[in-house]
């Protein structure tokens, strides 16, 4: 130990469990201290050699009003992608069978919405069921729900939403103007209402200070249920976005917010999300160890490459590491 009393955890409260100080001087401990009781954390609520995959398809692509500054979906900026509209059912339900063949358990449904239409609902709804019907879990991402619309997606089966707080509240003015943090938080707490569960996590590497990161952590850990999934993005720089010439994140700096993301949300499935093929094996490996157990697998996220089946394949076989079963997922 390096002389410190780790600070304790109520887990059980429903009450704000940690303060931003507190917060940073987990964070700046010593790498190897803070690993270990990262990994000492995931140890006592999950299998320390399980990871759980799922697969993001893209149903509605581009063409989006929001001017997220990382966007390739944003009509925005001029990042080149063609926009499409909503796929048919039966060609999402043919995919996720795909996925399923390939071995992930959870299939994401990703739409460049700023909301869904209510016309759009009884397609949803039918993709929803359709993925459940495989014996999958379910996931959609469409932007901001509506309480109607998010009680139809919850009786369809709709398992988790995913909606991204994306960083600090300080910081996310800077790089999205079209909705509120607010805003984000409001669509967090509609799901939560309706019975979904929650996937809600953010990006590093778009100009924030690291104070901003241990925030957008501790917003996620301090809402009155923590999200049930937590996916942690690298910037992905794309040309043409507002951030397309964004510094990248000091391996080691990301490294430490997986773990403390492990220390202050020990219950949570932590996503190695996007940015996978810029990192190394080594770190994947230390982001693993740090407490990550998911991740994204197939060659395509939404519009972004991620590492192909086979380099997963290879990489959990160098690892030891299993797909984790999807009672436990
Ligand atoms: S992140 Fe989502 S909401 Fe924002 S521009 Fe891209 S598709 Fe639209």
């Amino acid at each position: 130990m390096n002389g410190e009393a780790p600070i304790l955890l109520n887990y059980q409260s429903s009450t704000p469990r940690l303060s931003l100080s507190e917060a940073k001087i987990i964070y700046n401990t010593p790498f190897n201290d803070l690993l270990f009781r990262a990994q000492s954390t995931h140890r006592q609520h999950f299998d320390p050699n399980a990871v759980q995959m799922s697969r993001l398809l893209s149903i509605k692509t581009g063409g989006c009003a929001e001017d997220c500054g990382y966007c390739s979906q944003s009509s925005h900026y001029p990042t080149g992608l063609k926009a499409s509209k909503l796929l048919e059912v039966s060609a999402v339900i043919e995919e996720a069978q795909n996925a399923k063949d390939a071995g992930a358990t959870r299939y994401c449904m990703g739409a460049a919405w700023r909301s869904p239409k209510d016309r759009d609902m009884d397609a949803l709804v039918a993709m929803v069921e359709g993925v459940k019907a495989l014996g999958m879990e379910s996931c959609m991402t469409l932007g901001m729900l509506s309480e109607i619309q998010a009680s139809k997606l919850a009786q369809a089966g709709l398992d988790y939403y995913n909606h991204n707080i994306d960083s600090s509240e300080r910081f996310y003015p800077e790089i999205i103007t079209t909705r509120s943090f607010e805003d984000r938080l409001d669509t967090i707490e509609t799901v939560r209402a309706a019975g979904i569960k929650v996937c809600a996590g953010g990006i590093l590497g778009m100009g924030e200070t690291v104070e901003d990161r241990i925030s957008m952590l501790l917003t996620l850990a301090n809402l009155p249920v923590p999200p049930e999934s937590v996916p942690i993005n690298q910037l992905i720089a794309i040309p043409g976005s507002k951030l397309a010439n964004a510094a990248p994140v000091d391996p080691i700096d990301f490294v430490r917010t997986i773990a403390l993301a492990r220390i202050l949300m020990p219950t949570s499935h932590l996503r190695l999300s996007a940015g996978r093929t810029e990192m190394s094996d080594e770190m994947q490996a230390l982001c693993f160890f740090a407490g990550a157990n998911s991740i994204f697998v197939g060659d395509t996220l939404l519009t972004a490459d991620n590492p192909g089946d086979d380099h997963d394949v290879s990489l959990f076989h160098r690892l030891g590491l299993s797909p984790m079963p999807l009672g436990q997922a």
